[in-house]
């Protein structure tokens, strides 16, 4: 029953005001008092179904209403003369105004018989003189629900307001006192009650606006709540995890070895780079395993940083495993790694083309406890892959692994140690070049340091971005011709749409159909290359072998090159279709040129008939180039699903708090969340009993991480 009462209104709708049917304007929601005029059933022709319909006035006008079936019941009430109220979008029909589904409301509630404020006292507002009252549907401010197995809201109304009536006793406080006081909000149950059934306040424009907003001290003490709860596991676990062990790394000649690697560069590090690459010798040298995000925008050099930090845990005899989302990745990786370390230090590479041969040696010598820093795809995470001693584990581009297959390679680092008999962890870095707005590093990645690398190596002039809409191309088109007359080489991205199968091969299709084109028939002098997800690795390997060689100029692909690969001579990108992708992804794609000192371009291709949202949408990616900048943006478009979604399994347990929406209060909640874990970590004060009950009862106190037995 508690959950029942959690189960939060997504909106509210405003009926304080009943309008006559001369005010109704087409297209805008609202609440009209009618008396019927007369119903009937409409036989529809095929689906051997009813429609009904009811004429109904309230002597300002004549609406009609209808069902494209029969509303259980209904037909009976709708006689001559019976009272209602109605809420819907009326529109005009044939000359006719007409509003589908209404939601109605039988009789009326005391507020009803009050002309609605304003100048213009509707007409309408005291023509119906219902008899009965319904005071949780009408005359005043009402909570919409998600519809769950087909239950309207009004029904849930109902149900909820018999719940509150039994069970609101039930709804105990638990954040602490002196938390609710600083921040002046209400206790649980009054908050609880007030979102489901807030007091009507006809005469308020600003308070209906803030309730329409969750602006109310209400909301703001169950988004508080949230919010509060969710920060104390977060940081508790934070805080947990730095007192496991792990093994200190890089006192014994680790980090001089990471020196002299440096050294070698062919380039110097950029100030961003040196900074994370101490933040995680920092850690990698304390007896507790690190957790830490390196969280920099495509091209600002991660990867220099992840292979640098390897060198430590190599140097001092430990194996370090560097797990990448494609093969294409994985190779580049394991390419750079032998340019920079050569034959000093040992290096492997496992994907799924890995011989059996060499696979079987490699399992060998890991199992023995070489060490050795392997580079791989999702092979890395199977069975019989197993390491003696692997005290570094790394995940290249971490958004597009879910956290079990993050979690799995990360329990192969976990052993216990022969002198203590104690577990020991392995250290941990995440990397990412999808940045993660603020408030999400907050809450989803919560218990991870975070290393920021915003510096762009020397160089980078950032990408001129334009979308293009219809016939605009062939301006694109004539700047590709230029770029490749000059040496350089382009991308032509064509989207394979990963939810259908049937748009999939559409899209696939598309880049087919495209290379073709371009080859005969825009680009004859050029060579192209193609590249898709369905081809073999081999065919693949060739392919991108193929383009960074300059062999081919012209790579035309679905996405798969969305992630990580780096060819600095190519200096144009086109992507097709640019309305189907997330900001954040466009950005990604946009990262593959820039990447050499030519300046570079990005055309996004939309069709004609996109919308004006659809276009300022991609508008934000021609104004910046700054990828924090337009993951806020995202996120304010498209929710978090597109930094957690499908990739990341699991979302956030959020029912009322919105990231976007709430954000003061995410952080006003995590400071005080913070406070709490200082002064009474395992929350056995008195006062804060309620507290530690509740997260007994929900199991979230367990600290049910690495569960190794
Ligand atoms: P990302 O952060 O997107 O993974 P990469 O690690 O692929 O970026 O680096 C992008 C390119 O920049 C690579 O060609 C890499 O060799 C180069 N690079 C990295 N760091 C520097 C630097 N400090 N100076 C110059 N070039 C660098
Ligand atoms: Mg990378």
């Amino acid at each position: 029953m508690r959950d029942l009462l959690h189960f939060f209104p997504r909106a509210y709708e405003d009926r304080t005001r009943v309008l006559g049917v001369s005010e109704l304007q087409e297209g805008v929601k609202a609440t009209i008092a009618l008396r019927t005029l007369s119903s009937r059933k409409v036989p529809t022709r095929g689906f051997g179904k009813n429609m009904f319909e009811v004429r109904a006035t309230d002597d300002s006008g004549v609406v009609t209403l209808k069902w494209f079936y029969l509303p259980r019941g209904m037909d009976m009430k709708f006689v001559a003369g019976a009272q209602f109220l109605a809420t819907g979008t009326p529109k005009t029909y044939r000359g006719n105004l007409e509003i589908i589904h209404p939601e109605i409301s039988w009789g009326k509630s005391a507020d009803l018989s009050k002309p609605s404020t304003g100048a213009n006292a509707p007409a309408g507002a005291t023509a119906a003189d219902p008899a009965a009252t319904d005071p949780l549907n009408a005359g005043r401010v009402v909570p919409i629900y998600t519809e769950i197995e087909g239950l309207p809201s009004r029904t849930l109304r109902k149900i909820l307001w018999d719940a509150f009536a039994k069970f609101r006793t039930t709804l105990t406080e638990d954040i602490p006192n002196r938390f609710l006081a600083k921040h002046g909000l209400p206790k649980i149950s009054d908050a609880v009650f007030d979102i489901h059934f807030p007091k009507s306040a006809a005469d308020n424009d600003q308070a209906i606006a803030d309730l329409i907003a969750f602006r109310t001290p209400s909301a703001a003490r169950l988004i508080y709540d949230e919010f509060f709860k969710f920060e104390f596991l977060v940081l508790r676990q934070r805080l947990q995890m730095e007192k496991e062990n792990a093994l200190s790394i890089g006192l014994n000649g680790g980090r001089q070895a990471v020196e002299a690697v440096e050294k070698d560069l062919p380039f110097k590090l950029t100030g961003d780079q040196k900074r994370a690459i101490d933040e995680i010798l920092a850690d990698l040298a304390a007896p507790h395993p690190m957790n830490r995000l390196v969280q920099g925008d495509v091209g600002s050099g991660k990867t220099a940083v992840a292979l640098l930090s390897a060198v430590a845990a190599l140097a001092e005899g430990y194996q370090v495993a560097l797990m990448a989302p494609t093969e294409i990745l994985a190779e580049q990786h394991f390419r750079n790694a032998s340019k920079l370390f050569g034959t000093k230090l040992s290096i492997a590479l496992l994907t799924g083309r890995t011989s059996k041969s060499e696979y079987e040696a490699l399992l060998g010598r890991l199992a023995a406890g070489q060490p050795t820093l392997v580079i791989g795809t999702h092979a890395l995470i199977e069975d019989p892959v197993v390491f003696k001693s692997l005290a570094l584990v790394m995940i290249d581009e971490q958004h597009r692994f879910g956290v079990e297959q993050r979690r799995i390679l990360r329990e192969k680092g976990v052993h216990r140690s022969g002198e203590s008999g104690k577990l020991v962890n392995p250290h941990f870095i995440v990397l990412s070049a999808t940045p993660i707005p603020r408030t999400l590093a907050l809450t989803a990645y919560g218990d991870l340091a975070v290393s920021l690398i915003r510096e762009m190596p020397p160089g980078r002039s950032p990408v001129a971005t334009k979308v293009v809409r219809g016939a605009g191309r062939t301006g694109a088109i004539e700047r590709v011709r230029a770029e490749l007359r000059a040496g350089r080489q382009a991308y032509f991205i064509y989207p394979l749409v990963e939810e259908s199968e049937a748009e999939g091969f559409q899209s696939l299709r598309a880049a087919t159909v495209e290379a073709e084109r371009l080859q005969k028939e825009v680009f004859p002098e050029f060579k192209i290359g193609l590249l898709h997800g369905k081809m073999k690795p081999d065919e693949k390997n060739a392919v991108m072998e193929d383009f960074k060689q300059n062999r081919v100029q012209i790579l035309v692909s679905t996405t798969v090159v969305e992630v990580g690969v780096d060819v600095p001579n190519a200096t144009v990108i086109c992507v097709d279709h640019a309305e189907r992708f997330g900001l954040s992804q466009l950005h990604q794609l946009r990262g593959r040129v820039g990447r050499g000192s030519f300046a570079s371009f990005c055309f996004f291709f939309t069709g004609t008939s996109g919308s004006e949202a659809t276009r300022a949408r991609l508008e934000v990616l021609e104004e910046t180039t700054d990828g924090f900048e337009i993951a806020e943006a995202d996120l304010r478009i498209r929710g978090p699903g597109e930094f957690l979604g499908t990739r990341q399994a699991g979302g956030l347990p959020f029912k009322l708090a919105d990231l976007v929406r709430d954000r003061e209060w995410l952080l006003v909640a995590r400071d005080d969340a913070m406070e709490l874990l200082k002064s009474d970590p395992d929350l056995r004060l008195p006062e804060h009993a309620p507290l530690r009950a509740y997260f007994e009862r929900e199991g979230k106190l367990q600290g049910d991480r690495l569960k190794t037995s």
